[in-house]
Parts: structure tokens; C-alpha cells; sequence
């Protein structure tokens, strides 16, 4: 049996992951973790009697030890980092936001054989200090984001000096098709309601202003060491193709499926070993077509701002995505419109002088400098 840890596990892909878990077998659930959730985090104790959990509520922490004596519970500002100091052979980082990053971290240095990472923000934030920490560390980290897994499944035992240009699908999320003129007070619930996938609400709506796909640009520059200009996005509406590698010889391999992340978080558990899965197999002669557009910056004006922030480096990607994380909630909480929340991204992007090489601790301050900032630019439409 292998020891794996569920950071993040009572989120959509925290679920997700331990339904393929259950499914695939072999392994022992060594730490769970939840932010908030306790009835839900209680009832996979239940089943799946893990050795260790997080919740970050002490008094939750309590009603945990209460009725489960025998298991060790973290909680508080430091009991995640804690978490990640036990030992297991893989982890699968499920945890959202910025608060992965020092778990990650953590994670890197402990030398955890096989780190599945599903947290985008950690890698967006400070892809310049976790891949020089996982050249000094014997950890594996593997991509579980769909675009990702299927680039490191396309690139397979390709060299990389054969790999000329990736190429991300993006489905162009809930409001491809609504009218410009409509978009930018468009509503919640339209926002929400993704045609392809079903995923959490903060990466549905990044999903529909395509901040998600700037941040998954940003991934794909760190995760395969490829420079933003030889990365490219097409709107590919149908969600079958998941990404796209181009060699120099002018192949181009990509990997398709249904939209299923239970598909992702399976590969990053098994690789480079495939099992048979949950996920239905793909019809193609049903869907009978692919289509692939370009990316309508009009509509997504928020989207260059991933290259640019590339551009740029050091703390710009962390106050892009401290000021997307606070837009995001100002709009879901109706203080902001559809279309004020890249308005906010960029104000606050102008705001900000950058800092060049951060270490993780300016990093933190520089994420805490975005969120504030972006407080103010709302307070000031509002
Ligand atoms: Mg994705």
C-alpha cells in the first residue's frame, strides 16, 4: 500500500480525488485536509480513516479529537505546514488560493516522492522558487490542470529541445456567446454556469473572464520550462482536446477525452502506469466536430494580462492574481460587475511598483500589497 496525503480535500478536486482513489485502490489515506468544511471532512474520515487531518478551526479540530480519539488533528495558522511534515509517498495539492504555497513548499523540501498538483496560484505566484527548490529536492511534481496533464501526457519521452510551441485549449467559459454590448453587467448566474466542466465558483468565473487561462499560460511556462512566446491559446468550445504540443519537425500531438478531471488526477496518480477509469470513453463520430478559434481579446481583455505579467516577472503574477482573487469575490458577493473585475486587475497591476528575484517571504507581502490595493480600487467604484 502507498501512503498518500489529500491536501484540499473536501474541495471539487479533493472529492474528485478520492473517488478515483477508491476506485484505482492501493493506497492508504495517510492526511486529509479541509479548510472549513467539518461534516464533510467527518464523513470521509468515515470512510476512508485517514491517520492525520487539518481543519483550520480549533473548535472543529475538538468535535474531530472528540469523536475520533486515536487520530492526530492539526488545525490553525500553522497546523497545515505540520501536515505536510508527515510523511507520505504522494500528495495530491487540491488546496485553492495563495495558502498552498507554503504547504508546497513544504512539501518540496521534505522530498515527497510524488507531489499531483491541482493548486494553480502557488506556481503563478512563485514558479521561480519552486522549480529552483525541486532541482534540489528528489520530488516529482505532476500536473493534474487538464491543459497540463495533457501537454506532460502529449510531450511523453519527447526531449524537450524537439518541442518548438504548447498550445492550451480554452473553452472560453459561460459567456462566449453573450453579446459584447451584454458582458459587462452580465450575471452571476450566468457566470456560473460553465458549458464544459463542472468546477468550483472562484474558477468558473476565471474561466469566463480567462484569467484562469493567463494564470494556466504562466503554469505552462514553469511546469515545462517553455518561454511565454512559444505558448499559444485557442478557444476550442468542445472541451475534448485538452492541449496541444507542436514539435519542430511541425507534428503536433495532443491528448483528448471527455471533460472529466476524475481523467487528470488518475494519470497523476498512476503515471507512468495507466488503469482503467470512471470517466466515459469518447465518442468521436457523436461529436463529429472540433472547432478552433482564436482568443477575442475584446471579450477577454483580461487575458494579455497573464503574458504581460510574465513579461514583467517578479511580484507582478502575485498581484495579478491577489487582485483577480479579490475581484472575483466582490463580484460574486454583487459589489462589482462582470466586466469591473478586469478594470481591477489592471488598475492594480498599474499601481504596483514591481520587485525583481522575491524570495517567498516578499512574495507574502506582495500578495497581502495586491489584495489591499484591489480593496481600494473597489471601494472606489462602489
Ligand atoms: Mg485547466
Amino acid at each position: 500500500m502507498k501512503r498518500v496525503a489529500v491536501l484540499g480535500s473536501t474541495g471539487s478536486i479533493g472529492k474528485q480525488t478520492l473517488e478515483v482513489l477508491s476506485h484505482i485502490g492501493g493506497y492508504e489515506i495517510a492526511s486529509l485536509s479541509a479548510n472549513e468544511n467539518l461534516s464533510l471532512l467527518l464523513k470521509q474520515i468515515r470512510e476512508f480513516h485517514p491517520e492525520n487531518v487539518y481543519i483550520r478551526d480549533p473548535i472543529d479540530a475538538r468535535v474531530i479529537k472528540k469523536y475520533y480519539p486515536r487520530i492526530n488533528v492539526f488545525s490553525g495558522k500553522n497546523g497545515l505546514l505540520d501536515l505536510t511534515d508527515i510523511p507520505a509517498d504522494t500528495c495530491v495539492m487540491a488546496i485553492s488560493g495563495f495558502a498552498a504555497l507554503k504547504p508546497l513548499l513544504n512539501l518540496i523540501e521534505k522530498g515527497i516522492d510524488r507531489i499531483a498538483l491541482a493548486n494553480k496560484e502557488s506556481i503563478v505566484c512563485a514558479g521561480a522558487v519552486i522549480t529552483e527548490k525541486l532541482k534540489h529536492s528528489s520530488s516529482t511534481l505532476i500536473p493534474v490542470d487538464s491543459e497540463h496533464s495533457a501537454i506532460f501526457q502529449s510531450i511523453s519521452s519527447n526531449p524537450r529541445k524537439f518541442v518548438s510551441r504548447l498550445i492550451l485549449t480554452a473553452s472560453g467559459g459561460a459567456v462566449r456567446d453573450i453579446p459584447l454590448e451584454e458582458l459587462k453587467t452580465v450575471s452571476i448566474e450566468k457566470v456560473l454556469q460553465h458549458p464544459n466542466w463542472k468546477m468550483g465558483f472562484k474558477i468558473t468565473v476565471d474561466s469566463a473572464t480567462m484569467v484562469n487561462k493567463a494564470f494556466e499560460v504562466m503554469e505552462a511556462r514553469w511546469l515545462f520550462d517553455v518561454e511565454p512566446e512559444r505558448i499559444d491559446v485557442l478557444i476550442h468550445r468542445e472541451s475534448i482536446v485538452h492541449s496541444l504540443v507542436e514539435f519542430v519537425d511541425g507534428s503536433m500531438i495532443g491528448q483528448m477525452s471527455i471533460p472529466d478531471m476524475r481523467l487528470p488526477i488518475q494519470y497523476a496518480l498512476t503515471y507512468p502506469d495507466r488503469k482503467s477509469s470512471l470517466v466515459q470513453t469518447l465518442d468521436l463520430s457523436s461529436i463529429g466536430r472540433l472547432t478552433f478559434e482564436k482568443v477575442d481579446i475584446e471579450r477577454y481583455p483580461a487575458f494579455p494580462l497573464g503574458y504581460e505579467v510574465l513579461k514583467e516577472g517578479g511580484i507582478m503574477p502575485t498581484i495579478l492574481n491577489a487582485a483577480d482573487e479579490v475581484a472575483v469575490n466582490a463580484f460574486l458577493n454583487k459589489e462589482i460587475t462582470f466586466g469591473d473585475i478586469p478594470y481591477v486587475i489592471e488598475k492594480a497591476l498599474s499601481s504596483v511598483e514591481n520587485k525583481m528575484n522575491p524570495s517567498v517571504e516578499e512574495i507574502e507581502e506582495a500578495n497581502e500589497i495586491g489584495r489591499e490595493v484591489a480593496k481600494r480600487i473597489i471601494k472606489d467604484i462602489c
